[in-house]
């Protein structure tokens, strides 16, 4: 049995796999950074120290971006180095996936050459379930689900389409290339939809655009080489800021 935690300890309202949420106050929740890196529904497991901090910085960068940009988020302000003051969300049970250059499984299941760079956008929604691997969706199948209607689809799609190309013209000056991202969704209090989430080294391929070079998780994934070196380099390009 696991020990209990001590007395006066909050208690996390939901543990992720590299997040976890705290309460804060009526309207917003306070989500925290941690050490942990997972890949292949958490079957390879690792936690290095500082890796946190990088991620929530970067989100803490492009959140913002975004938002100014016209596509409302979930993100307020950092509450420490490696916490995010956000808006309480529902979140809506889908990942949304964008894809501008063939990398990872659209490389593996379709069988495009990686590198492939697409003539528009690949805008793609996986229902948010490990235990079926987030499996593909279409509308008829999220409706079916009740995860959301072809209405919430056409409006998710273009927050994403808007985001990438926010994203794209922030990073593609500072010489990274943003083959494909992840997204989240949620309902605010007020039932607007907002992006939730983050967006960091664990949810966007990055690559260097002279080498092509990942600056992301692809390297604790894949075994390509030093992973902190790697988020602290995604952490220094994006924010534009020496690590310490
Ligand atoms: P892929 O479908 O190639 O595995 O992933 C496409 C993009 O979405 C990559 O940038 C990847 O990091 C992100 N992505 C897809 N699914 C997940 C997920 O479950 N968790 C995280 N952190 N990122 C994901």
């Amino acid at each position: 049995m696991a020990a209990a935690p001590p007395q006066g300890t909050p208690q996390p309202l939901y543990t992720g796999k590299a997040k976890s949420l705290f309460p804060h106050d009526d309207r917003h929740f306070r989500m925290v950074f941690r050490d942990d890196l997972t890949a292949f529904d958490a079957v390879k497991k690792a936690t290095m120290k500082g890796k946190g901090y990088y991620n929530c910085q970067i989100a803490a960068t492009l959140l913002p971006m975004v938002e100014r940009a016209g596509v409302p988020t979930h993100f307020v302000r950092l509450l420490s180095d490696t916490e995010h003051l956000v808006k309480k969300v529902k979140i809506v049970k889908l990942e949304v996936l964008c894809r501008n250059l063939a990398a990872g499984s659209i490389v593996k299941n379709y069988g495009f050459v990686e590198g492939t760079e697409f003539k528009k956008p690949i805008v793609m929604f996986d229902l948010k379930e490990d235990k079926f691997h987030d499996p593909l969706l279409n509308e008829d199948i999220a409706e079916a689900l009740g995860v959301a209607t072809a209405a919430e689809f056409a409006k998710m799609r273009e927050m994403t389409l808007k985001v990438n190309a926010v994203l794209r013209g922030y990073l593609e000056p500072r010489g990274l290339l943003l083959p494909d991202f992840k997204l989240e969704f949620g309902y605010d209090l007020e039932g607007g939809l907002i992006l939730a989430d983050e967006i960091s080294a664990d949810t966007c391929r990055f690559w260097d655009a002279k080498t092509r070079r990942s600056i992301d998780k692809d390297v604790f994934r894949f075994d390509k080489g030093d992973v902190l070196a790697t988020y602290k380099e995604a952490y220094e390009r994006i924010t534009g800021k020496t690590a310490g």
